[in-house]
């Protein structure tokens, strides 16, 4: 089947055509698409996804739009199965709780809810809870246990018709999907249209100045289609009857920003977060061209630097592996120029084990091969738990095997440390 993809010409933020590209990338297949055949897993088809910036907002996204239905349909990641994540969603429930102080008994929906994970300590304190989310597997696991969520993508008329079911709700929360939406516009009207008078809503996005300086390449992929900062997002809740009162930095996904939204007028100040962070970004120049194009530099360094180190273990005849199946494995693997010099990736979902990812077809082999193969360079490709996984695979590294980690520098680390490259 054919996927559909389609190139926006507008800013997603403020409808601007003045959009330009400012970070140049390789094209990449779809991410988490694991096949049971190599040669199906070469022929997936690699779309865009070179950044651009606006020129009249200053807001940073993707304009290469994959339909929805491919992009969620048959996705396969379970927020309550990332490391961290469930201990993540329950401190993020008791802060939401604290801010919002919501009645007993209170509707909380979830935009984004995945398996339900963000709404179970939600549901564990006695409020209603009410799931949204298009990926059928992820849906049946939350209803499963026993969060009930509709299986569907947000849109304005599903907003109007849960409004009208269950009622204003005193929590609205977006975790990840504030960046993952393309139409941003209808997804604000949509929290508006569900929120309660003095409801709050919360979003969690990975934000732009961590991208850039922790060169986060690893988070550009299709589904992730803005890079948020707060100035531009701003004056867009403004035009969409909404008000930013918080923008707090979170060290989740080595750096993301939480915001919290008031409807306009609401009874809530504007919290000094919010100023800190306008005048960071002042401060960085965030909203410049030049600014990003001097990211998009940095990139093409990193990648000529990982490519040529790749080229290198080929020539002396090194072997390879990669270290997770990972949402960022073929971005990376594109990006930094690690197409071929991969033999196969070690992973223990089993989802994916036995299986090939796509675009690569790199096969994908249970963790335990690590140390049968011994690999001369393992490349870490679930990038947020280098640090985890270098940790829990001594035995690797005292056996003579080396980690690379990409990001935000390529590093070799062996058994006593970091080997000069
Ligand atoms: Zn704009």
């Amino acid at each position: 089947m054919a996927v559909k993809a389609t190139r926006r010409m507008t800013c997603r933020l403020c409808g601007s055509p003045k959009v330009e590209r400012v970070v140049d990338l390789a094209p990449i297949p779809l991410s988490e698409n694991y096949t049971t055949d190599a040669e199906t897993a070469k022929r997936a088809e690699r779309f865009p996804v070179d950044v651009y910036m606006c020129a009249e907002c200053g807001h940073v996204q993707q304009l290469d739009v994959i339909d929805p239905e491919y992009l969620w349909g048959s996705y396969t990641y379970y927020s309550g199965e990332a490391k961290g994540m469930p201990e993540h969603f329950r401190e993020m429930a008791e802060r939401m709780i604290a801010a919002a102080a919501p009645p007993a008994g209170s509707l909380v929906i979830d935009i984004g809810s995945n398996d339900g994970s963000l709404l179970r300590p939600f549901r564990e304190r006695g409020f209603r809870v009410l799931g949204v989310d298009p990926a059928r597997a992820a849906a049946e696991r939350a209803i499963a246990a026993g969060v009930p969520t509709e299986t569907a993508l947000m849109s304005l008329p599903l907003a109007r018709r849960l409004r009208d079911a269950h009622g204003p709700a005193q929590i609205v929360s977006a975790f990840n999907v504030f960046a993952h939406a393309d139409d941003l516009g209808e997804m604000a009207d949509c929290v508006r249209t569900l929120l309660a008078s003095e409801g709050l809503f919360f979003f969690e996005a990975q934000y732009l100045a961590d991208i850039i300086d922790g060169v986060l390449i690893a988070t550009i992929f299709h589904e992730h289609m803005s890079h948020h900062s707060v100035a531009p997002l701003v004056r867009f809740l403004d035009r969409h009857g909404l008000e930013l009162i918080a923008a707090e930095r979170a060290p989740i996904q080595h750096g993301s920003l939480i915001g919290t939204v008031q409807l306009k007028g609401g009874s809530r100040p504007v919290g000094e977060s919010v100023r800190a962070l306008l005048a960071l970004e002042a401060d960085r120049r965030l909203g410049a061209l030049e600014t990003l194009r001097g990211f998009g530099a940095k990139v093409r360094q990193i990648r000529e630097r990982t490519a040529a180190l790749a080229a290198r273990w080929m020539r002396e005849g090194r072997s390879i592996a990669g270290f997770g199946a990972a949402r960022s494995g073929p971005t990376l693997i594109a990006q930094l120029g690690l197409a071929g010099a991969i033999d196969y990736i070690v992973d223990d979902h089993p989802q994916k084990v036995g299986r090939y990812q796509s675009g690569d077809g790199i096969p994908i082999l249970p963790t335990a091969e690590l140390l049968k193969r011994m690999p001369d360079y393992a490349v870490i490709l679930a990038w947020v738990h280098a640090q985890k996984i270098i940790e829990g695979n001594r035995d690797y590294l005292d056996r003579g095997g080396h980690f690379v980690v990409l990001c935000p520098e390529t590093r070799i680390v062996g058994k006593d440390g970091d080997v000069a490259i």
